[in-house]
């Protein structure tokens, strides 16, 4: 007998891209980081924590962050949920809604691997829908997979394609379940779904500070819907899920959206600068609204350039998986890293 339930024993688990230790000389492209440092003001409420701060617990509603996003954004803070991530909030949506194949969870693939992984560890069924190669919306196949949840990260990764609003809105319109649009690149997008929050009570949008606000390591995320499709989510989320320091430090990244800004126009002229450049030598490279772009090299040999970019110290992502085992997916880095990685290449390909 396994110590541990069967959907448990049936999951590979998440392999996420490899996290070599802060200092070690890598560039580190594969895992969609932003290569830039966080809000200089962010950094600076970070070193005046207050040791009170983390002797008490954290609000559970990390309010201070709900107040920044709300003047950003300009939303009531009731239409908001803090997450340790937007992977958590994932997580919280997939076991307030879904269950078994009565209430499956539904997304397009290829996409976010994670989708797959926590639902499989639930009592919950997942129906998965290609996408065509020309990444039109498969609509109607998405609508009769009758999901609870269905998933649609936009921009989307590995692809970078982003979903249309009206394509969204038709979805929105069609599905009796909720529609979760994860827009964890949105920063680097030339438009978001947010309006679609206020059109439609299914809709949930998610966004994340892990790559716009160069704020991975902190594991800060948020949903934003109407406060009806928030009040289950609450009930399921860990009460005390955001710390204190992560409240305080987001609230601050999120106001500070010059900066961001000033990053993300950075890395989405180096995107172009890159896409070129890698055009140049010979990869097929598809336009990409994210942090990163999915290309597929001259002579189909992606796996054994990933690993012998990984002996140069350059880490890119290779993902072994039906329709991906020729590409690469290449993180946007600092000039210079981007530079780093064409002068390998062009050794690599001679
Ligand atoms: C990176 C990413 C996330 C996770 O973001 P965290 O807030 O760091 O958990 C969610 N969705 C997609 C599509 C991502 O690429």
């Amino acid at each position: 007998m396994s110590y541990f339930r069967a959907a448990v024993d049936a999951t590979t688990g998440y392999i996420p891209g490899e996290q070599p230790k802060p200092g070690t000389k890598i560039i580190k492209l594969n895992t969609n980081e932003n290569p830039y440092p966080p809000s200089p003001h962010a950094i600076e409420v970070l070193r005046n924590i207050d040791s009170e701060w983390l002797r008490r617990y954290p609000d559970p509603y990390a309010q201070d962050f709900c107040l920044a996003v709300s003047e950003v954004l300009e939303i009531p803070t009731d239409w908001i949920i803090v997450s340790n991530g937007s992977d958590e909030l994932l997580n919280v949506i997939i076991r307030a809604c879904a269950e078994g194949s009565d209430r499956p969870v539904v997304y397009p693939m290829p996409t976010y691997v994670l989708y797959r992984t926590l639902t499989s560890l639930q009592p919950a069924e997942a129906i998965e829908i290609n996408y065509p190669q020309d990444f039109q919306l498969p609509t109607d196949q998405l609508v009769a997979a009758k999901g609870a949840v269905t998933f649609i990260a936009s921009p989307n990764s590995p692809s970078g394609h982003i979903v249309p609003l009206d394509d969204l809105r038709e979805l929105a319109t069609r599905l009796s379940g909720v529609l979760v649009i994860d827009e964890a690149y949105v920063d680097f997008a030339e438009y978001s779904a947010l309006t679609l929050v206020k059109e439609f009570d299914n809709v949930i949008i998610l966004r994340t500070m892990s790559k716009g606000y160069s704020l991975a390591g902190l594991r800060l995320g948020f949903g934003i819907a109407n406060p009806q499709l928030l009040s289950g989510l609450f009930k399921v989320k860990d009460s005390y899920n955001i710390d204190a320091i992560a409240t305080l430090v987001g609230a601050a990244a999120m106001r500070d959206r010059i900066y961001k800004n000033e990053c993300a126009e950075k890395i989405k002229q180096s995107r172009a600068k890159l896409a070129i450049d890698l055009k140049n030598l010979s990869f097929t490279v598809r336009p990409s609204q994210g942090n990163f772009l999915l290309a597929t090299p001259p002579k189909g040999n992606a796996e054994s350039l990933y690993l012998k970019l990984k002996e140069q110290g350059i880490l890119v992502r290779y993902f072994k998986q039906t329709g991906l085992e020729d590409k690469l997916r290449i993180t946007v880095g600092t000039e210079q890293q981007n530079q780093t990685l064409l002068e390998a290449l062009v050794q690599l390909l001679a």
